[in-house]
């Protein structure tokens, strides 16, 4: 089969099915050979590898990953995609289809089953409507990964690699650098897919951590203070967890761990590290 990253192909298999793109199913398809050689690059697939690929549309990318990988496994939600992928993969016997919203996937037990459980590595142009669950999804549960290498919308690939201090930085952030270490791959321009996102995107590269980088007593707790410190991010820290529905902190126990800890009162939870949220988790927690 011919490669379909290109737009006269692409167009032509669309057409040819009568495919209609689903709006509620994020389906902006890529066209651009050279986006799809910087995702396998930053992915860095080989022989070796089981990867997961989350949405394959209509393929373009599943055959990159195809001619890369030992095997893979591709999951796509839209019935209709299933017997345009049953045609523009039928080449390549190491790969699967498995029509099932990823959300609902058992991971794990696919681990087990395809890569003995070890860990794998995950690759996708994902649906821009559910990036964040499907992300945190993945890396809170304790699904073996090495790494995920995702397209996103281009601001959230900035929400994830921001630190400290700059405009980007918040929950996300925290989150994600907790479990991995983020590298931005490439910036792609809406004109690298049909139908044109109306946003940019961002290729990114999660690298899971063996371990935490800063150790607290209990994560659940520090997650909901990360939460709260940036759901009023104009107020400061001490008035954002004060006023914080699911918490049940004083004023003055706040501003006695804040001093604690050798912070200002009037400091704001954007300015703190990740170190300094586990730090305030376990002040807190005593
Ligand atoms: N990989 C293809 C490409 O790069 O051309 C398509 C990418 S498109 C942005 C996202 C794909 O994810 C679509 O094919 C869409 O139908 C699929 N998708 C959307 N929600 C999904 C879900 N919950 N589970 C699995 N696939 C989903």
């Amino acid at each position: 089969m011919e490669k379909l990253a290109n737009p006269q192909k692409t167009i032509e298999i669309i057409q040819k099915n009568h495919f209609n793109f689903q709006k509620r199913f994020g389906q902006n398809f890529l066209i651009d050979a050279h986006v799809l050689e910087k995702i396998m690059a930053a992915a860095e697939i080989t022989k070796d590898d089981f990867v997961l690929e989350i949405g394959p549309g209509i393929g373009t990318m599943t055959q990159y990953l195809a001619e890369s990988a030992r095997e893979v496994t591709a999951v796509e939600i839209d019935r209709s995609l299933i017997p345009i992928l049953e045609e523009t993969l039928a080449s390549y016997e190491n790969v699967t289809i498995i029509n099932q919203d990823i959300m609902k996937l058992d991971i794990a037990a696919l681990v087990r089953e395809k890569n003995g459980g070890h860990p794998i590595k995950v690759v996708g142009n994902l649906p821009y409507y559910i990036t964040t669950p499907i992300v945190m999804g993945l890396l809170e549960r304790a699904v073996p990964l090495q790494s995920i290498t995702v397209m996103v919308q281009k601001e959230v690939a900035l929400r994830m690699q921001a630190g400290p201090g700059t405009k980007d930085y918040g929950a996300l952030s925290l989150a994600v650098q907790y479990y991995a270490e983020p590298y931005l791959a490439a910036n792609v321009p809406p004109n690298c897919f049909i139908p044109r996102p109306g946003v940019g995107s961002a290729v990114i590269r999660l690298t899971r951590r063996q371990a935490p980088p800063v150790q607290v007593k209990d994560e659940k707790r520090m997650f909901t203070l990360i939460r709260a410190s940036f759901a009023q991010r104009r107020k400061t820290l001490v008035n954002g967890l004060k006023n914080a529905a699911e918490l049940d902190f004083s004023r003055e126990q706040i501003t006695q761990a804040l001093t604690d800890l050798g912070l200002s009162e009037t400091v704001r939870g954007e300015t703190l590290t990740l170190e300094q949220f586990a730090a305030l988790a376990d002040a807190l927690g005593e």
